[in-house]
């Protein structure tokens, strides 16, 4: 599609889809995350009509470039290009719920106007072209673990590894460091001894494993994308998980169905 900007209220922004709402008989409500301004909401007109020219480039989980006019209450999409479809992800079920799992976190993070927008809008970006590209579940988990760890360093929620958060102590024994389910952090084998809770031992193996994802690009191959295995992956997954939970406010939808297919 092409188009012109026509008038100082026409814009464009690069975006990534996240879901549609419908607005009436013939238009539907785009959630996005765009580089420049965070979450955003457009008006996405005669969408409902078979001969929409429009409609493919709403689909969720597809980044475009939104050609866009200002509305009264919300802006409108007038036109959009793709930047891409993330094809593969729409043929596999455990990458589709995956993307869209990794999609509710930007949803339940991001804001309007996010000062970080492009940095969460790159790395979200980066991870969907990566399991687009995954040929197996650890590579899915790998994907995982490194965009739960950046998004919550980028957000101010990052996971202290070193800090006990029962006795507010550095963890000394980082052999013997565990999560704490219901106090939501690391707590030293003391603090342990006396939590009744569920926890999960970290040992210092696991915190080099999740520092190095944190630090390193989703196609880097580090030496523990080589030896990490799904067991571990998983299992580190899924605390990551409950302690991006803790920080929402919003509960999580692809979570059970996400367990189930790991
Ligand atoms: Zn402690």
């Amino acid at each position: 599609m092409t188009y012109s900007l026509n008038t100082t209220k026409d814009y464009v922004q690069d975006a990534i889809n996240l879901k549609t709402y419908p607005l009436n008989d013939n238009d539907k409500i785009l959630l996005a995350y765009s580089k420049d301004k965070g979450l955003i909401r457009l008006v996405a007109k005669g969408v409902k009509k078979t001969k929409s020219k429009l409609a493919s480039y709403i689909e969720s989980l597809v980044a475009n470039k939104l050609f866009c006019k200002s509305g009264r209450s919300l802006d409108i999409i007038s036109s959009a290009t793709s930047l891409d479809t993330f094809k593969n992800i729409r043929n596999d079920i455990v990458k589709l719920i995956f993307s869209m799992y990794l999609s509710e976190i930007v949803i339940n993070f991001g804001v309007e106007k996010d000062p970080n927008s492009s940095q969460i809008y790159d790395l979200l970006f980066k991870a969907l072209k990566q399991i687009a590209n995954s040929t197996s579940k650890s590579d899915l988990l790998l994907v995982g673990l490194r965009f739960q760890l950046k998004i919550m360093e980028i957000s101010g929620f990052d996971l202290d590894f070193y800090f006990c958060v029962g006795c507010g102590k550095p963890i000394e024994d980082m052999n013997n460091a565990y999560y704490s389910y219901n106090q939501h952090g690391m707590i030293c084998y003391k603090c342990k001894l006396s939590n009744l809770s569920q926890t999960m031992l970290i040992n210092k193996k696991i915190v080099d494993f999740l520092n190095t994802l944190k630090k390193s690009q989703f196609n880097e191959n580090t030496y523990y994308d080589k030896m990490a295995n799904e067991k571990i992956c998983k299992k580190c997954f899924l605390f990551l998980y409950k302690y991006i939970e803790f920080y929402s406010n919003k509960k999580f939808k692809t979570i059970q169905t996400l367990e189930e297919i790991l």
